[in-house]
């Protein structure tokens, strides 16, 4: 069975630790393919203008190109109405019944999953892997695993991943101030942003 590892996001922009993130637990988990998926409308960031889907979807483009080991669905964006994870999970199966699927998410998904629309009907058709972020105990990450496990069933997988402080919000900040992001972003997305001018500050 193929092993597919999904890393969906709002990716406003995709930054390396996105990359990262997907790369280490596909090797973790010993995953044949990788892919991110572009959130459509997202019904938990309403209080901020995501840039439009075009552009993230781009900047999702340029970045698996540059990684050479990453595929890029636009299903989400595509999907009208706000994106629901337990959708996009279902289409995949119905699309590829024989892959088996693995959401890759950051720990703090933890402690959300349980408001999110049909946790239950996306662990019946996904592993959930949960990565640390920001140095979490490890421990702490396992037992609200099972906890979710045992309220939801499926499988919850803990995952240690470095702190690496890299965040959307953090790149936006920078760029509104004309900072550096080299590094922060591979470098076509960087060329991007400029050459669109995104995340600029009305003047
Ligand atoms: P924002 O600052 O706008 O919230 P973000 O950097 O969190 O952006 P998202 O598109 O919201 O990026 O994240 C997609 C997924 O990647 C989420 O599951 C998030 O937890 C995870 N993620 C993002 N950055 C990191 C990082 N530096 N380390 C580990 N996980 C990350
Ligand atoms: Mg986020």
């Amino acid at each position: 069975m193929t092993r597919t590892g999904i890393l969906g996001g709002t990716f406003d922009p995709i930054h390396s630790g996105h990359i990262l993130l997907l790369r280490m637990a596909a090797e973790a988990f010993g995953l044949d393919e990788r892919l991110l998926i572009p959130s459509g409308v997202s019904y938990l960031k309403k209080d901020r203008d995501v840039s439009s889907a075009e552009h993230r979807l781009k900047m999702c483009r340029i970045a698996a190109e540059e990684a050479g080991d990453m595929e890029v669905s636009d299903m989400e964006i595509k999907r009208p109405g706000a994106t629901y994870t337990v959708d996009t999970v279902e289409e995949l199966k119905r699309l590829y019944p024989e892959k088996e699927l693995y959401l890759i998410f950051g720990a703090d998904c933890l402690w959300q999953l349980d408001s999110w629309y049909r946790p239950e009907k996306i662990l019946e058709n996904a592993v959930i892997i949960a990565a640390s972020r920001s140095g979490e105990d490890i421990r702490k990450l396992q037992q609200r695993a099972e906890i979710l496990m045992r309220q939801l069933g499926g499988r919850i997988e803990v995952m240690e991943f470095p702190q690496i402080d890299i965040s959307s919000t953090l790149i936006r900040e920078r760029a509104a101030s004309g900072l550096d992001i080299s590094l922060m972003v591979p470098d076509g997305v960087k060329e991007y942003i400029m050459e669109k001018g995104l995340y600029r500050r009305e003047q």
